[in-house]
């Protein structure tokens, strides 16, 4: 997935929320793992699910090797597929650093259960959706294994290019769909619904059709993808992602995977789903920075960067990149942001010990100037700021005098980072992103 960054900022905003997130910038890449979204595990999403209609299979969720082992004896079926829990996908193919392969194991011995989820939980679990050293696992999911006959992909998202939702849907299933799609683009369907009128049993069962269901599978599945839109809708998600979309050879579709985001806007309104917010995989700064209402994603560069707006902050990161320098984080200070928000903002920053370096890019628009410098000069007062500090400040309240006044405060906002461009001023940072804008 290769997006030129702020020429697409839309594109890679939906991106952001909704997949793998990478920005790319000439040839380097940063993988941006979603953190400051509400996430939820698979059995979170499927309990939401099941509670709707979605038909998923019976399980148990454990943090415990034993309580994973009662719950194989408990769940008492044929075959038990137990699943480490994180939210990045992949895990099927995943190694532990226990040593253990596959994130996802099939058995027949709930004694095996006990064993295997020895090696899952406390450990780290890496897939090609997780940063290199994984995620740890805390829990596991001791479920109801089903024989699979064929495995096909679906999902609803909301789609900007279709100005609502959308439909997509492969027969070809259960492996990388972003595979699917680059080698076989005529396997992805899609189906776009008008949100007013909701999705009709014609587009269901089109969908259903090209997903390969025949017979009385075909309405069965177009049953369990009207319920999953409906779903979509009522918990205001932006996302359901269900890989594999299944079907058994005793002729039941099931929901094998499931993923759901969540259109934070919503949060007033979905209560109980936000409740359910696992920020256990987020670095603590991260959820330092929500407290705030800061979004925040730590990334493995010396660069910290402070900017309002997610567009303006993929550009900078882009500057960033194609001047040779690597970026710390991602951190947007977003619209209506308050003093004691950019003071905060600085002091995690400044408690980074990544950070060599703070490179101050804001376009004054809702968020004034004025604020920003005051806050900065705050921050610049208390928290005797080590590292160079460069500002660019544009737009409403660009007076002289906020640049004089930080310039007073901190004696050294002319510094220059290493790594990027000698003497960087606001001048040409300002030049730099408008030319990325303008291209
Ligand atoms: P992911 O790798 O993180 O996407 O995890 P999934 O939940 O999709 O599981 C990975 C793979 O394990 C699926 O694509 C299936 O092939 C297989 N799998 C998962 N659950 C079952 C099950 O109940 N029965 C069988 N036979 N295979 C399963
Ligand atoms: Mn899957």
């Amino acid at each position: 997935m290769a997006y030129p960054v702020a020429a697409q900022a839309g594109k890679l905003l939906r991106a952001l929320v909704l997949r793998p997130r990478f920005l790319v910038a000439g040839s380097q890449a940063v993988q941006l793992t979603s953190r400051r979204w509400l996430n939820l595990q698979e059995y979170q999403s499927k309990k939401l699910m099941s509670d709707n209609g979605v038909r998923v299979q019976r399980f148990f969720v454990a943090d415990t090797a034993n309580e994973a082992l009662e719950a194989a004896k408990r769940l008492n079926a044929k075959e038990i597929v137990l699943k480490a829990q994180i939210l990045a996908g992949g895990r099927g193919k995943g190694v532990f650093n226990s040593g253990l392969k596959g994130g996802v194991h099939l058995t027949k011995d709930p004694n095996v259960v006990g064993q295997l989820a020895k090696q899952m939980i406390g450990y780290n679990l890496a897939t090609k959706q997780t940063p290199k050293e994984g995620v740890k696992v805390n829990k596991v999911m001791v479920a109801e294994a089903l024989d699979i006959s064929r495995e096909t992909y679906l999902a609803i998202l909301m789609d900007r290019s279709c100005n609502g939702p959308v439909l997509v849907g492969s027969p070809q299933g259960g492996v990388d769909i972003e595979e699917v799609a680059a080698s076989n683009p005529e396997l992805i369907f899609k189906e776009q619904i008008d949100i007013f009128e909701g999705i009709k049993d014609s587009q269901a069962q089109r969908m259903a059709e090209n997903l390969g269901f025949v017979g009385p599978l075909k309405s069965q599945a177009a049953d369990q993808i009207t319920k999953l839109y409906n779903l979509f809708l009522k918990i205001d998600a932006t996302q359901v992602e269900v890989n594999p979309f299944g079907e058994t050879p005793e002729g039941q579709v099931v929901c094998f995977d499931a993923k759901i985001n969540f259109d934070d806007n919503a949060e007033f309104r979905q209560k109980d789903i936000f409740a359910m917010d696992d920020k256990s995989e987020n670095e603590p700064i991260e959820n330092e920075a929500a407290k705030y209402d800061l979004k925040y994603i730590g990334l493995d560069g010396n660069i910290a960067c402070f900017v309002n707006g997610a567009g303006l902050a993929m550009a900078t990161c882009d500057i960033i990149f194609l001047n040779g320098g690597k970026p710390a984080n991602f951190l947007d200070l977003g619209g209506g942001v308050k003093e004691a928000q950019v003071y905060q903002a600085f002091k995690l920053l400044t408690a980074d010990p990544k950070v060599e370096a703070i490179l101050v890019n804001i376009f004054g628009g809702i968020v004034n100037c004025a604020i920003i410098a005051n806050g900065i000069t705050k921050a610049c007062r208390e928290l005797e700021l080590k590292v160079p500090l460069v500002v660019r400040l544009e737009g409403t309240f660009m007076e002289k005098k906020s640049y004089m006044h930080i310039r007073q405060e901190t004696g050294n906002s002319n510094g220059n980072i290493t790594g990027i461009q000698e003497n960087v001023t606001h001048q040409n940072l300002s030049k730099c992103a408008i030319s990325i804008f303008l291209s």
